[in-house]
């Protein structure tokens, strides 16, 4: 555990008493292994470092509604869920701090339950967090919802940005869409599209660098870039005009599926021109793309191909939204 850590975390886990419920919390924590902290009284108890704000976000991941059963594995389900959530604590450029999870458990999914638990554990990991504490119930689908707690002295707010600044895109995107399209045809979907659904990485460490680098704003790509820059349009009352022959799009995608789809969990970033892509991409093997500008005038996305000014809708979500 970094200095960092035992900085802001507080207490060990709390023995709970006897009972087959109980039993259940006491393996899934055991199963959480040093990534369950504080555990076992009525409500986690936090430091936060001085000086910093508490920011925080929940997410839900419910069967038949963002996922099918027979999509993924279970411990890819908890690893989803939680990098998901943790995705906001990325845009926000925070440090995550912890985790409350909240299980809907139907009768049919209680055997792997535990590899859920593995899954969010090895999400926990690859974003230094914990968990602190959760809640379970029986449900008639799976459901897991997902408080994420985080802290930073300047978060980096939605609304922070000004005309001018440059529009940034993390890594490459559509392969979500097309996985969830092959899905829905009764097609395998190509691996590398299947990885990006299955297994999102919230980009904390890259957002708290772009922070660092002057970035003034950001959201997550959970609803599809088009959409999502229509809300950090609004958030600043500007015009985001993106080129679409910028985008980075990920092998064997079109650029329809790049803007259009959801469940990318890569960030937008409004900052600085300068911004220097090169040291960013080197940093973290992952690409950074200037895709466009914010300007002036009434808060909307526009979409420019060649040069020409293409009308995109908005984006599209969730299975069966
Ligand atoms: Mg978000």
């Amino acid at each position: 555990m970094s200095k960092v850590r035992s900085a802001v975390l507080t207490a060990p886990n709390t023995a709970l008493g006897p009972g087959p419920e109980f039993d259940t919390i006491r393996s899934l924590v055991d199963r959480l292994g040093s990534r369950a902290t504080g555990i076992g009284d009525d409500a986690a108890i936090l430091r936060v470092p001085r000086g910093d704000v508490l920011v925080a976000s929940v997410d839900a991941l419910i069967e038949r509604r963002h996922f099918e059963r027979a999509w993924i594995e279970p411990r890819e389900i908890g690893f989803r869920a939680t990098s998901a959530a943790m995705s906001d604590l990325a845009a926000m450029g925070a440090w995550p701090l912890g985790t409350l999870v909240a299980l809907g458990i139907p009768e049919s999914w209680r055997g792997v339950l535990g590899e859920i638990t593995d899954g969010i554990a090895e999400a926990l990991v690859a974003a230094d967090s914990f968990a602190l504490g959760g809640n379970m119930s029986a449900a008639s689908e799976l459901s897991i919802t997902t408080t994420v707690l985080g802290h930073t002295f300047r978060p980096m707010q939605r609304s922070g940005a000004s005309a001018g600044d440059s529009l940034y895109v993390t890594g490459v995107l559509g392969g979500p869409t097309r996985a969830i399209a092959a899905w829905k045809r009764g097609e395998v979907p190509e691996q590398w599209h299947r990885e990006r659904f299955a297994r999102p990485c919230p980009r904390l460490a890259e957002a708290r660098w772009l922070a660092a680098h002057g970035a003034t704003s950001a959201i997550d790509i959970s609803d599809g870039l088009v959409a999502d820059l229509g809300h950090l349009a609004a958030a600043n009352g500007l015009v985001a005009e993106i080129e679409l022959d910028r985008v980075p799009v990920i092998d064997g995608a079109t650029p329809a599926d790049a803007v259009q789809g959801g469940e990318e969990y890569e960030l937008i970033i409004a900052g600085p021109r300068e911004l220097s892509v090169g040291e960013f991409e080197s940093t973290f093997g992952l690409r950074l793309t200037r895709i466009g500008d914010l300007r002036a005038g009434p808060p909307e996305v526009r979409v420019t191909w060649r040069g020409s000014r293409v009308d995109v809708p908005g984006g599209f979500n969730h299975v069966t939204a």
